[in-house]
């Protein structure tokens, strides 16, 4: 065995309903006495229950999905008025990834309290968004400094919503075991995801408001995004990169959607990462047959996103896209893939054919 992996520094207090305690306890080991708390108007009740006991000296709502450039220098000019010491996220992706933007160019440290599976708040990954071009880029002074994950402030996150944001997690967990920097530390972590995942979601979709569900769901959250941070995106991240800033397809449910056809697809070539999968579901619903069996399995059970055309991805657009792909295509994926081979995944992500019957 020989690899090198990055162990990112981040301390993570998890604990269903302390988020206010574990907050005031991270801001008080920071010195920061001046904080800017970042949520979007949706979630700054949450976020004000949360930083009750933290000095704030402003609050920010003005959160878009994908970070445009103008969003991200209005809040950027803010930290600096106010003179902030601190950032304070409450909120998604979309949230987190506001705060990691102001971060960027103050070096302001970050503590974050997702309300999503997104798991942002685990990869030094940004995203910004210049006219119609998403840009993302590697600092290591974006990642927050601390994680406060709390269950009880995702009781409220709509089941379709929870349900595309888990299989956005278990997206990560797949995808980091054939990324780029893919290690047995990485695929230790998504295996763990993966089952926790498929024992949280389930539950809650029968009931949202289970907290045992909704905890399996969020620390899988967290795995899945740290092995992703490790392992790099593999060829579904690469799809659902340019789907999502091309066609602005919203990113939770495209990532559940097409999970599965990359899976389809990368899967006999990767029978170590099959058979992860496949051992990960052991022990649940979702365990007779393969791994491809089991996360169709799974997304039946959860009445998952199904197909891109429900996204606004239309026919006409699969020539384009597999084109705008192909370069992008890890040359370390378990198989070489071809413009003909993205033409046959999208349309089949796009109709919301039987992966099984795909390739
Ligand atoms: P989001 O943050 O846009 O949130 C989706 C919706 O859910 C919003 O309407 C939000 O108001 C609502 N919401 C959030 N928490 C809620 C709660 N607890 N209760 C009720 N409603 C709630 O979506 P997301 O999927 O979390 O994040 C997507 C964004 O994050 C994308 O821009 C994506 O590129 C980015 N992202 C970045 C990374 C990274 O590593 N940099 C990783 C994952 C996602």
């Amino acid at each position: 065995m020989r690899f090198v992996h990055d162990t990112l520094p981040q301390r993570v207090a998890f604990g269903s309903g302390a988020a206010a305690a574990n907050l005031s306890n991270e801001i008080t080991a920071l010195g920061a006495t001046r904080v800017m708390l970042i949520a979007s108007r949706n979630e700054m009740h949450l976020a004000d229950t949360v930083a009750k006991d933290v000095p704030v000296v402003h609050r920010h709502d003005e959160v878009v999905m994908h970070v445009p450039a103008e969003v991200a220098a209005r809040a950027r000019r803010a930290a600096v008025q106010h003179s902030v010491s601190a950032l304070v996220s409450v909120g998604g992706g979309s949230t987190t990834g506001l705060a990691k933007a102001v971060a960027m160019t103050t070096g302001l440290p970050i503590i974050a309290v997702p309300t999503t599976y997104a798991g942002s708040e685990a990869t030094p990954v940004w995203g910004l968004t210049e006219g119609a071009k998403k840009i993302t880029g590697i600092d290591k002074n974006v990642l927050p400094k601390a994680i406060i994950y709390d269950a009880v402030l995702t009781m409220s996150l709509p089941v379709t919503m929870s349900v595309a944001s888990g299989l956005n997690a278990l997206a990560h967990c797949v995808d980091s075991l054939w990324g780029p920097n893919a290690d047995p530390i990485n695929a230790a972590f998504a295996a763990e995801g993966i089952r926790s995942l498929a024992a949280g979601l389930p539950k809650v979709v029968a009931d949202p408001m289970d907290l045992d569900g909704r905890e399996h769901a969020l620390y899988a959250a967290y795995l899945s995004a740290a092995a992703f941070a490790s392992a790099g995106s593999g060829l579904h991240h690469k799809i659902c990169h340019v789907l999502g800033g091309k066609y602005n397809l919203p990113h939770a449910q495209t990532h559940a959607t097409v999970l599965p056809y990359v899976l389809a697809f990368n899967g006999p070539a990767a029978p170590d990462a099959e058979r992860r999968i496949a051992t990960a579901f052991e022990g649940t619903a979702f365990a007779a047959g393969g791994a491809l069996d089991g996360l169709v399995a799974l997304k039946r059970e959860l009445n998952a996103p199904r197909a891109l055309a429900d996204y606004g991805f239309t026919e006409d657009a699969i020539e384009e896209a597999a084109e705008a792909i192909l370069p992008s295509v890890p040359p370390s994926n378990p198989r070489p893939v071809t413009a003909e081979d993205l033409r046959v995944l999208l349309r089949a992500a796009w109709s919301g054919a039987d992966p099984r019957t795909t390739f």
